[in-house]
């Protein structure tokens, strides 16, 4: 089976929000930042980047909750209005061509672990960086990590959100 055509389902807590990830994702980040730590009330947040293009929502309807955020970009937070679970956001400094789905909130978010981890100098002690898996401090350049097919969708995204 091509990965690519490979669909994801996932949805919120109590039912009402159910989506589609029409592709596997760009890439998965691990976030050990402060932020994420705080808004996820745990050691990380789990986050696989998709285009919005290749997402639909099969069921209900989010609301969208504007937050600070590390960078100072801010973070809009798609949640259930219902059950307030946070399904994705979408970073200032990314726009709105490019969802952080929350993997957690996956059918089976077992199939997608982390690519890369970053903000690793907040990371909560007790996490071993698993060896084999990029790391980083802070953030990285895509350029440098992403395999090539991610790459090219990162440049047809890109070229697609200049010509709006
Ligand atoms: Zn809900
Ligand atoms: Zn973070």
């Amino acid at each position: 089976m091509n990965s690519e055509t490979t669909t994801s389902d996932g949805g919120c807590t109590c039912g009402f929000v159910r989506y589609r990830m029409t592709t596997k994702p760009l890439f998965v980040h691990c976030c050990h930042c402060r932020w994420c730590q705080r808004e996820t009330g745990s050691s990380f947040a789990l986050n696989a980047l998709i285009e919005a293009d290749r997402m639909q929502l099969l069921a209900g309807e989010v609301e969208i909750i504007d937050m600070p955020s590390h960078t100072g970009k801010g973070q809009k937070v798609s949640r259930c209005p219902r059950c307030h679970i946070a399904v994705w956001s979408n970073y200032g400094e990314t726009g709105d061509a490019v969802r952080f789905v929350r993997v957690g909130t996956l059918d089976e978010p077992d199939r997608l672990p982390p690519d890369v981890h970053v903000f690793t100098a907040s990371k909560q002690p007790w996490f071993v960086l698993p060896p084999g898996t990029p790391a980083f401090a802070d953030l990285y350049k895509p350029n440098e990590v992403w395999p090539k097919e991610s790459l090219e969708r990162r440049a047809a995204m890109l070229a697609r959100s200049q010509q709006q």
